[in-house]
């Protein structure tokens, strides 16, 4: 199946919350959107990697995606070598992506960065015929996507563009709460992290308030690009 936009994440939630409202915002044009999840989010401090399966498979559906596949990396250590690029080269041949979205390059969690660099590299040599991988016996067809975005994440990186959510985040918010055991819970009796505040959970509506409103919007999300971001004629950017 051919896909407009693969959406890499190193663990289930990292998409939600970096482009989950750009996202539900494609689909709702048309286009067909898969997530791969590199890891299970086995380290997670709350709930398990069988509870976190079975709320990423709500949340994708909240969104709309096409489908969801966890490649099962280890969470915290997993590392950018041929094994694991071979692993997200086969995702992104099956899938045909004309854009991959992926973590942030630089973040406070290890794995977001090196998530970044792998699926990025992965993106590269994809593209290149003598490198041989097969899905169910059959060689697959090189390909390379048109475009390479990194969401950001828990850091302020400075993004590269910005779009307009406004609309979407109603289903951005409600895919990651569909991630019940990991965000805040006044109830709950599992060790507090930097993501369990309450804090946290309003800063989804309220960065991407603050993003909005320095474009003029309600709602934005920010990446940052490879190369430059390019557009037909000057007055593309709203
Ligand atoms: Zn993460």
């Amino acid at each position: 199946m051919k896909l407009d936009i693969l959406a890499f994440g190193a663990h289930p939630d990292d998409v939600e919350l970096g482009c989950g409202a750009t996202i539900a915002k494609e689909i709702s044009f048309g286009k067909k959107v898969g997530i791969i999840d590199l890891t299970r989010g086995e380290l997670g401090t709350r709930g398990s990697a069988e509870l976190r399966h079975i709320e990423a498979t709500n949340a994708g559906a909240i969104l709309g995606v096409s489908v969801r596949e966890n490649l099962g990396f280890a969470d915290g250590f997993f590392i950018n070598d041929k094994e694991h690029q071979l692993a997200v080269i086969q995702m992104i041949r099956k899938y045909q992506p004309d854009v991959v979205l992926c973590n942030a390059v630089d973040d406070r969690h290890i794995d977001h960065p090196k998530g970044s660099d792998l699926v990025s590299n992965a993106c590269f040599l994809s593209g290149l015929i003598k490198i041989e991988t097969t899905l169910n016996g059959e060689i697959q067809e090189k390909w390379r996507p048109k475009q390479v975005y990194h969401y950001i994440q828990w850091k302020n990186s400075k993004p590269d563009f910005v779009v307009d959510v406004t609309g979407f985040m109603d289903k951005k918010e409600k895919s990651v709460l569909a991630y019940a055991s990991q965000f805040f819970d006044p109830n709950s009796k599992e060790p507090e992290t930097p993501i369990t505040s309450k804090n946290f959970t309003d800063s989804i509506n309220y960065r991407a308030k603050d993003l909005g409103r320095l474009i003029g919007v309600d709602f934005a999300e920010g990446f940052t690009s490879e190369r430059y971001v390019a557009v037909d004629k000057i007055t593309d950017l709203i």
